[in-house]
């Protein structure tokens, strides 16, 4: 028994059991390749140039459509650093190049959202097929949900439901993509916009962030690099993975800018339950009578279930551009040609985003931000690593390396090889996220894993600081 009755909505005993203890076991979706079920002397069979068994010769090669998008994704550069992960060193890997906390047993979803799934799953009415768009109560839901904070009532109609807010990040730059197109992009960006760019053929313009400004953008340099080819700008806030979030005036400037230049804004909200500091969220939303605004957002961060595969694109657009320009269209014809997230998702999300309590995402808020003030911290002691700014949302913290510090070291990536190799510690390079010499660690994990995180940071350090004598 996983679950207690959907009806009563009250775990039982065998649930409480199952919801503390089932998970203790830290299984990470991400393996380091040296754990497989291949076994350790498999040999690959020999094989011909094309072909192989029988000397028989195969017409077919896979094609390299994605490799160099896929060359820029996240999963990329980490299964490389956990084959440099090694047995011989006497520690356990820490994965921390990742933000996944739903694998940890501190990160559990809602028990009111685990019910949501089984009392749809129960109901019978979720097998079938649904609208390429989302099914109307779901539609329904997300509307009402992004309303609570916004002027600019959005209906049903403005609401497209997505295999997580991945596809929604995929179906908009489908559907702005055009010969000569570009795309504005933050330097320190989820590295999926620079892989479906690049597989779409639009060209990737980089605006900076100002890490000695809250992080907040350059919106000069907005300005310049924009012209008639711009499809959009991109933000993301709250932002993964600087950990700010941007104020009401600052958005509103980013709004602005949009309108005098002619693009719209899409605002990546995928983090807007995770926030612990001082800055209040505002939607981008909110400034949409100034320029259209689209929002993605999906349950995956908030709700910590980001194997559930659902999400949202929201047209915030009280002046109907983006009918007139064709957008809805395009967004409705590529969800048109592409899977849907699963129906007992969608049946499930109303009961998802209107039962969940404040205090789900308040204790979840709070482990996260004793998590940060732990490794804000412990980074004194570690001086080739800089954090800028304390984050006060998402799962991250992101830190300057200080390469002049170190003996041997001369680039992001290789800074979080050598770690991986030596420590069992896996980092993200900051270059993977956009930023060279930079590098990201997950503070989504339990607490104890920082703690040795930490430990293992200065060992590595103390054996690669810079001698005084060079
Ligand atoms: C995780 C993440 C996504 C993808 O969200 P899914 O709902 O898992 O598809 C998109 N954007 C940002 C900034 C993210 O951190």
């Amino acid at each position: 028994m996983l679950v207690s009755s959907p009806l009563t909505n009250k775990p039982n005993e065998e649930d409480q059991k199952v919801r503390s203890g089932a998970m203790s076991q830290h299984m990470n979706l991400l393996l380091p390749s040296f754990e497989t079920d291949q076994d350790e002397d498999y040999v690959e069979p020999k094989t011909t140039e094309n072909g192989g068994i029988g000397g028989g010769v195969w017409r077919f090669n896979g094609n390299n459509a994605a490799k160099k998008a896929a060359s820029v994704s996240m999963k990329g550069t980490l299964a490389r650093l956990f084959d440099s992960c090694s047995k011989d060193v006497k520690k356990t890997i820490l994965p921390l190049g990742h933000g996944d906390p739903s694998v940890y047993p501190c990160f559990r979803t809602s028990i009111e959202a685990e019910d949501a799934v089984v009392q749809s799953l129960r109901s019978g009415i979720a097998n079938s097929y649904a609208p390429g768009v989302g099914i109307l109560p779901a539609r329904r839901a997300v509307a009402n949900y992004l309303n609570r904070n916004l002027p600019h009532k959005m209906k049903s109609d403005d609401i497209f439901i997505t295999v997580g807010c991945c596809q929604g990040i995929e179906t908009m730059i489908q559907a702005l993509a055009g010969p000569k197109a570009n795309i504005l992009l933050p330097t320190l960006i989820y590295p999926l916009y620079h892989s479906h760019a690049i597989h779409s053929l639009v060209e990737i313009r980089k605006y900076d962030l100002l890490p000695d400004l809250d992080w907040e953008i350059d919106i000069q340099g907005v300005e310049a690099m924009t012209d008639e080819n711009t499809i959009a700008m991109v933000i993301i806030n709250p932002h993964n993975p600087c950990g700010n979030v941007y104020t009401y005036e600052h958005l509103k400037k980013v709004a602005e800018t949009a309108r005098k230049l002619g693009m719209m804004v899409i605002s990546d909200e995928v983090y807007n339950q995770t926030i612990y500091g001082e800055n209040q969220f505002v939607p981008m939303g909110m400034f949409s009578s100034i320029a259209p605004v689209i929002t993605l957002g999906s349950i995956s961060k908030g709700w910590l279930v980001p194997g559930w595969r659902i999400g949202w694109i929201a047209m915030n657009d009280p002046g109907n551009v983006f009918k007139t320009t064709r957008v809805v269209e395009s967004i409705k014809e590529h969800l048109d040609i592409s899977p849907d997230p699963s129906t007992i998702l969608q049946f499930a999300l109303p009961n998802i985003l209107e039962k969940t309590t404040k205090e789900f995402f308040e204790k979840n808020n709070s482990i996260l931000s004793q998590n940060v003030d732990l490794a804000f911290d412990a980074l004194k002691d570690i001086p080739c690593l800089i954090c800028p700014k304390k984050p006060e949302s998402c799962t991250y913290l992101v830190t300057k390396l200080d390469l002049s510090l170190l003996e041997d070291i001369t680039s992001d990536f290789d800074f979080c090889m050598k770690l991986a190799r030596e420590e069992n510690l896996v980092l993200l390079p900051g270059e993977v996220l956009g930023m060279k010499n930079w590098v990201r660690l997950s503070i989504g994990v339990e607490r104890s894993m920082l703690e040795d995180a930490f430990v293992r940071l200065k060992g590595f350090f103390a054996r690669h600081i810079k001698t005084q004598l060079t």
